[in-house]
């Protein structure tokens, strides 16, 4: 993954592999955004991330979960400077993908997370995966 567009194919391919689905969370600041090419917070959409509050919705059908899980996609900048401190992006993989699955919801099919594979030159990082802390692997495509 090198640009926001590959970002956005990216995630598009992953809600349709883990039948899950994401909103785009804008409040970033931009001391964060200008330290890489571009990064993006996805929520779930179950997240409460602009949804009626669980009280407020008077219909008692929000998908307002208030699930915590959410893809934080960064893209590092490739300098001289980051290449030299940074051995993933010497080696071609600029982008980091940080999964928080820490959904308190049923996915239609929870393991079709487990047969998830990078689709794109990406650094993946499981945090709280299936309980047992770090899962870290690379995918030189
Ligand atoms: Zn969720």
């Amino acid at each position: 993954m090198f640009s926001e567009q590959d970002i956005c194919k990216w995630i598009s391919i992953h809600s349709k592999q883990t039948n899950t689905s994401w909103c785009v969370n804008n409040k970033l600041s931009n001391s964060e955004s200008s330290r890489y090419v571009c990064r993006k917070i996805y929520m779930c959409h179950h997240s409460g991330f602009n949804k009626v509050s669980i009280d407020n919705n008077k219909k008692g059908r929000s998908k307002n979960t208030e699930c915590k899980a959410q893809i934080d996609i960064k893209i590092k900048l490739n300098t001289k400077d980051t290449r030299k401190k940074d051995k993933y992006i010497r080696d071609g993989l600029p982008a980091v993908v940080i999964f928080v699955n820490e959904h308190n919801h049923n996915l239609a099919s929870a393991e079709a997370l487990s047969f998830l594979r990078p689709t794109n030159e990406v650094r993946i990082i499981y945090e709280n995966y299936f309980n047992d802390g770090l899962g870290e692997y690379l995918s030189p495509l």
